[in-house]
């Protein structure tokens, strides 16, 4: 099955992003850290895009460069055929109410000041949406939506638990109409069975609003149910994508195999997994990156190998269909 349609809603291209450090490097200067190096991707009308890796990998620097909240310092973003990294500050903000944000902590996005409706309607008023009473029945028909009597507008976001936040973090996330949702963790602080309620609701808003998701996950059993692509970072670099299932199927790289082989029931259908231990942790580069493999220090199959050190392994269609980084691909299986 072919996922991505010939003309996505967005396309990511050889983004990058370097931060500054506080730490001083052997010149004096300041040393950078690169959490983002050539991550292209994109994500079909109507489709989901999960970005998987392990803490560190950069996927929320990618969810904030790709709408701006962070300046990408490398890359294009291009939305609807508009490239947004072009934008100049007051188109950018009117662009906004097109693609919106949920986080996986809610306590930053929800002031504890305002009452829920006021916090519902605020991206309305923001963006001048409707009158005052067309803006309170929106709020209404969106916390309906969300599995709320509109009543509780009145109430404060303490008021709730924490999944009853994320409900109003999405319906606020909504209200505008936005073609993407970027959500970053959003169901990561969640007790089991809240993340079923929430994933469920975000499938139907997805239908209903025909809106696409680009949706930040740890979990891969989530991310296997709730993903149509998926996109695989360590250390900010693509490591493997494709569609969710051959990916989780059939994974090409050696890190995409042990994430998967820590998780064997993912792979329904397949045989039992052999788990797949990795040496070290992952740490982040300061400075000059390697020449070769990201991913060679950890990798089982390419630490001893000269072109892992060497060379770094494009991105690039495999046997099994989709893409990966990797010299070796599919050597590895779980
Ligand atoms: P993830 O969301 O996958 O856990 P992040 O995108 O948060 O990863 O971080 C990727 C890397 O970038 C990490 O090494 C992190 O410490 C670093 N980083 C993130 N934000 C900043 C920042 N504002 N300044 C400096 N380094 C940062
Ligand atoms: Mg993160």
């Amino acid at each position: 099955m072919s996922a991505v349609p010939a003309r996505p809603l967005l396309e990511v291209r050889d983004l990058g992003k370097t931060f500054e450090t506080t730490r001083r490097d052997a010149s004096g200067g300041r040393e950078t850290l690169r959490a983002l190096d050539g991550v292209s991707f994109a994500v079909g009308r109507g489709r989901t895009t999960g970005i998987v890796g392990e803490s560190g990998s950069g996927k929320s620097t990618a969810a904030r460069a790709l709408l701006r909240l962070i300046e990408p310092t490398q890359g294009s973003v291009t939305f609807d055929g508009i490239d947004l990294l072009a934008l100049a500050p007051e188109p950018l903000r009117r662009f906004r109410r097109r693609m919106q944000m949920v986080f996986q902590d809610t306590t930053g996005t929800l002031d504890p000041r305002m009452s829920v409706g006021a916090l519902i309607e605020e991206p309305l008023s923001v963006h001048r949406i409707g009158s005052g009473a067309e803006r309170r029945a929106k709020v209404a028909s969106m916390l309906e939506r969300v599995g709320f009597d509109p009543a509780v507008a009145r109430r404060r976001p303490h008021e709730f638990s924490g999944g009853q936040r994320q409900r109003i973090g999405i319906a606020r996330a909504l209200a505008l109409a936005p073609e993407l949702l970027v959500l970053d963790e959003p169901v990561s602080a969640l007790d089991v069975s809240v993340q079923a309620q929430i994933l469920n609701l975000l499938k139907d808003l997805q239908a209903e609003f025909a809106v696409s998701y680009v949706f930040i996950v740890h979990d891969l059993h989530v991310a296997e149910f709730f993903c149509d692509e998926i996109v695989v970072l360590y250390l900010g670099e693509v490591m493997e994508a494709g569609p969710s299932a051959a990916l989780f199927g059939a994974p090409q790289h050696p890190y995409t195999a042990s994430l998967v082989s820590a998780v064997p029931t993912v792979r329904r259908g397949a045989a039992p997994a052999r788990r797949i231990i990795l040496e070290g942790e992952i740490a982040p580069i300061s400075g000059e990156r390697p020449k070769g493999c990201i991913f060679r220090p950890r990798c089982p199959i390419g630490r001893d190998r000269a072109l892992c050190a060497d060379v770094r392994p494009p991105l690039a269609t495999t046997a099994a269909g989709h893409a990966a980084a990797c010299h070796y691909p599919g050597e590895l299986a779980p």
